[in-house]
């Protein structure tokens, strides 16, 4: 791709996620110069790759997240290997709880292994279950938008949940289930090492933060996991039954958040 096939990507990719956050237009280069606003911070391709490549980015919370999480930090390569084994040998075949019986397929969790930002919801849903795939139906549209809205493309970032296998009729995972799952999402994130943790709904976050305060308490604040920053917003299929401004706006404000955490340009929201 040439440089300006990859600005028009760039620009097409911010453009669906602000749109998935209602806005209906963006000033173009003409319009915004005839304008006394300043013209929108694009995100640009040079920018991001950087920041997704570059491991000096905000190093603030290094120190703890290197003496929480120990061991060593893997190679790319060793990362693909270990995530791979554990899927094959262990979650694939997994019969350690009830919700292997009414399984299709388990739902590892997916992206770059390197990514910056590691996004848990709570369980697949019957799309994710037949696809083996997390965040693939609806609510992964919306989510695929919140990412786009950020700049980035899903390939760019991690998605996985606290359960890999669908409770049935999409019930919340019962606590037992939870207990026995969330050994593979831990060891995930050790390999892995993101910045940040967004947890999508309560269930990822309650579990993330040992909490029991609500959604209207904890999101929108940072927290703390083994020393990786966690911010916890709405989950996508809660947005979409409730497609509020008001929410909208909420998730928009802590997504920026992350994005100013880990150098990601932040368009504004006209
Ligand atoms: N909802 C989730 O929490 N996870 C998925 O993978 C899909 C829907």
């Amino acid at each position: 791709m040439s440089c300006a096939e990859i600005t028009k990507h760039r620009r097409s990719l911010w453009l669906r996620g602000e749109r998935a956050f209602g806005l209906k237009s963006v000033p173009t280069p003409e319009s915004s110069s005839q304008s006394s606003s300043p013209a929108p911070a694009q995100p640009t391709a040079q920018a991001t790759a950087q920041s997704l490549t570059t491991p000096e980015v905000s190093d603030s919370i290094t120190p703890l997240y290197v003496a929480t999480l120990g061991g060593e930090v893997l190679s790319t390569s060793e990362k693909v290997a270990q995530l791979t084994k554990m899927d094959t040998t262990e979650v694939k075949p997994c019969v350690r709880c009830r919700l292997c019986e009414t399984r299709k397929n388990t739902a590892f969790g997916e992206g770059d292994p390197d990514a910056k930002i590691f996004f848990i919801g709570e369980g697949p849903g019957e799309n994710e279950d037949l696809q083996g795939r997390p965040f693939v139906g609806r609510a992964g549209e919306l989510l695929n938008k919140m990412i786009a809205g950020m700049g980035l493309r899903r390939e760019q970032v991690y998605i996985a949940n606290i359960v890999k296998c669908r409770p049935p009729d999409n019930r919340q995972p019962a606590p037992d289930e939870v207990e026995t799952c969330t050994p593979y999402l831990v060891r995930q994130l050790e390999i892995i090492r993101p910045r940040v943790i967004v947890t999508l709904g309560l269930p990822a976050a309650k579990y993330m933060l040992e909490s029991r305060l609500s959604m209207g308490k904890l999101r929108g604040q940072w927290h703390n996991w083994r020393g990786i920053k966690l911010m916890p917003t709405f989950h996508p299929a809660y947005l979409l039954r409730a497609y509020t401004e008001e929410n909208r706006a909420a998730v928009w404000s802590d997504l920026k958040q992350v994005m100013a955490e880990v150098g990601l340009p932040i368009p504004p929201r006209t």
